[in-house]
């Protein structure tokens, strides 16, 4: 049996391993389709796999680097660097994101010529080497388009009211024509290394449309096109930087050094150069700036950069801390357990700024209809211009409405409906301590109907105790001695309990060898030759150890939610442990937050008794349990679960519950600051040990589907209404541009909704 039933765990291991890979499986094919997420005018796009998570675009390798970009104020802007990139011969393949304004990029020749060559195109690169100095080298700079668009602006104004103070038409003009000049010289510029690059973007257009203004003498028409454009850009901009310096605020948590303690002095060190094993000191309001553990001292310590929660948490001897959390009361000595990369603060910046890169399904349709409205509308607007003034001779008229068709072209606010609003989402969940792990996930936790636990270290403490011992054969302490030896190399918290229990007791532990797993229903090793079990009464009746007088008291102290843990061989029972384990006080606010944000089912799923379900559902408010589960009964239950119409979403710790974290629409997996394996594998992970923050996700994903929502019905449908209006002659050009930029940035503000997100659920119903 020992055998069969480790294969069948091992099988899943298989199972999640392949399921965490999925989403990188086809770098390949999808990167130019993905390389295309700004306007993709005149360029075919590969379609996305309906419902699945695009890869990343590029293929990931450690030549990759990655730059910083700004001046970006539109998604066009992050396809014409893409395009005039990849013409480059060093450069071995480009991905810019407009959302998280960075480049990934692999290229042969020098980060100076790399700089230069964005410079070109009119925007400023800086590659991001450590994250203390990107950061800080941001800080002093000062954007100069920002006074060319007010100069432009002025110009404007001045030429405008001239023409009420008798102004003559040929100063006006030249007051147009600067305007023009100094408000286009940016956007003209990125055109011409657009159309160099083979690509139609959104500065082509606006400056075809512009000088085509000019050249059919409408002058006040050109400049407020050219203005408008600027200035919605820079608000865009501005707004822009907003919303990617969220996660920003995150990776600067970590202090960039160390006082290490080295034999008996204090000195100041970089913490890249701080080695595993070091001691280092954090006074009093310090940050702590390694991952480690507390040596010496006590302490409270605020993990809200993780966690999101700013309650201190105590800490002592023993207890680990993160980089990146403040120190508040005592001075503290560390054990470094972590190199400055690897700490939890780092890969959880890691981890978003990856899930920031990946696309939702969601996009997929916006990037398909981009793809094709473009290159129709630009083909509409050239038929316009040519077509009709050769039948009817009214050129200036016709050629007016091109260039409208020409600005409309532009689908900006439409292609940054999507990506806008998920970066936001997902970095405003990483600062309240939960990780999303993607564009997809956020769809997916957004549509949730049914919530289903792990009951062990999920809805309970996780540290059970030893709360009755019965003893049929030999002593206790020999009982206890046989346990704590069976137990030993179990992760399971019942075995936890067990030892702790036997170490209290003073049992010594046994030599043992053959130790054996038996996933949902206990564990097993031979002492002394002979064969000894510790597991449930599945497991024994399995063993067929026979009925006996041990069944009727194994049942009575089931039915009161104890948890029992039998011990004996294949042939006889030589006792039994009871085990009660405690529910966490977050766990009854968590789920009734969840219930106040609509979802409809919480099912306990546990491989415990039906005794213990019961009195746990109960105490969480939990309607459903189903108990005496095997792993993969847990997978078949959320099977029954998705099959009556449910989108089911998974809560565990990631240690047991694999298959069905894999199995469930949604994984969720909780303590992820302590467990490095549930913060790689799950879709979503809670960084506290505890459910606080799920209806706070479950809260945010929703309003991220709904603003995603709007975005884009508000971006069609103004395009469609801009549309419309040329034909009977009611549209300006300016109006066509002010629907363009003006659509873009209320699509970012509706997006910037999210970073206010804050953690409803269990305040709100603590606070009353
Ligand atoms: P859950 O996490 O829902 O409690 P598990 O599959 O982890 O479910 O465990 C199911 C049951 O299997 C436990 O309640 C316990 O009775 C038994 N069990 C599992 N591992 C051990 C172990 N190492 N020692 C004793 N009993 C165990
Ligand atoms: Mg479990």
């Amino acid at each position: 049996m020992s055998r069969e039933t480790e294969q069948k765990e091992f099988s899943f291991k298989k199972k999640l391993a392949f399921t965490v890979q999925e989403p990188h499986r086809d770098h390949n094919h999808s990167h130019d389709e993905a390389g295309c997420h700004g306007h993709s005018c005149g360029r075919e796009q590969e379609h996305l796999h309906d419902g699945q998570e695009a890869a990343a675009a590029i293929e990931p390798n450690e030549r990759l680097r990655s730059y910083r970009i700004e001046g970006m104020d539109c998604g066009s802007c992050a396809m014409t660097i893409e395009n005039h990139l990849r013409m480059h011969p060093s450069v071995k393949q480009v991905r810019i994101q407009f959302a998280t304004g960075k480049m990934q990029i692999e290229h042969d020749n020098s980060v100076e010529e790399i700089v230069k060559e964005v410079g070109k195109a009119g925007y400023r690169a800086s590659l991001i080497t450590s994250r203390v100095s990107a950061d800080s080298a941001e800080a002093d700079r000062r954007d100069p388009h920002k006074s060319m668009t007010v100069l432009s602006g002025v110009l404007l104004l001045f030429a405008y009211l001239g023409q009420f103070a008798s102004v003559s038409a040929g100063f006006q003009t030249i007051l147009y024509a600067l305007s023009i000049v100094i408000g286009g010289y940016k956007p003209a510029r990125s055109a011409f290394y657009a159309i160099k690059s083979k690509s139609l973007d959104m500065n082509v257009l606006m400056t075809v449309a512009a000088l085509g203004a000019a050249c059919i003498g409408e002058w006040l028409e050109g400049a407020a096109v050219v203005w408008l454009f600027a200035f919605g850009n820079m608000l865009q901009n501005m707004s822009m930087e907003r919303t990617r310096g969220s996660i920003r605020s995150l990776m600067s948590a970590a202090p960039a050094e160390a006082w290490v303690k080295q034999d008996g002095r204090l000195a100041r060190r970089p913490i890249d150069e701080v080695a595993i094993g070091s001691l280092i000191v954090v006074k009093p309001g310090e940050k702590i700036p390694l991952d480690g553990i507390v040596a010496e001292g006590q302490s409270g310590v605020n993990q809200a950069p993780i966690t999101g929660e700013s309650v201190p948490v105590d800490k002592s001897p023993g207890d680990p801390v993160y980089a990146g959390t403040i120190n508040e009361s005592g001075a503290l000595e560390i054990r470094v357990t972590k190199r400055a990369e690897d700490t939890t603060i780092a890969r959880i910046v890691h981890l978003v700024e990856e899930a920031q890169e990946k696309k939702a399904p969601a996009q997929a349709f916006v990037d398909r209809f981009a793809a094709v409205y473009t290159p129709v509308v630009f083909g509409l607007a050239m038929l316009v211009m040519i077509v009709p003034p050769l039948l009817d001779g009214a050129w200036s008229v016709w050629i007016y409405r091109g260039l409208e068709l020409l600005v409309i072209a532009c689908p900006c606010a439409l292609v940054i409906s999507t990506p806008v609003a998920i970066v936001s989402a997902i970095g405003s969940a990483a600062r309240n301590g939960v990780l999303i792990k993607g564009g997809a996930s956020l769809e997916k936790a957004g549509r949730i109907t049914a919530v289903a636990f792990d009951k062990t270290g999920t809805l309970t403490t996780g540290k059970p105790r030893v709360v009755q011992t019965v003893v049929w054969e030999s002593g206790e302490k020999e009982l206890l001695s046989i346990a704590r030896t069976i137990e030993d190399r179990s992760k399971h918290p019942i075995a936890a309990a067990i030892i702790r229990e036997a170490a209290e007791r003073n049992a010594p532990l046994l030599a043992g060898t053959n130790y054996s797993h038996f996933v949902g229903k206990g564990a097993g090793a031979t002492i002394d030759g002979v064969d000894y079990f510790a597991g449930n009464v599945k497991l024994f009746q399995e063993l067929r150890v026979g009925d006996g007088p041990w069944l009727s008291q194994a049942a009575d102290l089931q039915t009161s939610g104890h948890t029992l843990v039998l011990i004996g061989t294949q042939d006889r029972l030589l006792g039994m442990f009871a085990v009660a384990d405690t529910i966490r006080e977050s766990t009854v606010t968590a789920i009734r937050g969840l219930k106040g944000v609509g979802v409809r089912q919480a099912v306990l799923l546990t491989g415990d008794n039906e005794g213990t379900a019961r009195k746990i559902a109960k105490e969480a408010g939990i309607d459903e349990y189903v108990s005496e589960l095997l792993p993969e009964q847990k997978v078949s239950s959320i099977v029954q679960l998705q099959e009556r119409g449910e989108r089911v979403a998974m809560v565990g710790d990631g240690i047991n519950d694999a298959p069905a974290l894999a199995t469930a629409d949604l994984g969720i997996a909780m303590g992820g600051a302590g467990t490095d394996t549930a913060m790689e594998t799950a879709d979503i992970v809670l960084m506290a040990d505890h459910l606080e923050k799920l209806p706070y996700t479950v809260r945010i994903s929703r309003q991220a589907m709904i603003i995603i929502k709007q975005n884009v019905w508000f971006s069609l449908i103004v395009k469609f209404a801009a549309l419309l209006l040329i034909f009977p002659g009611w549209l300006t050009l300016w109006m066509a541009v002010l629907s363009d930029t003006g659509a873009a940035l209320l699509v970012i503000l509706n997006s910037m909704r999210l970073l206010g997100t804050r953690n409803y659920g269990i305040e709100s119903i603590s606070d009353k």
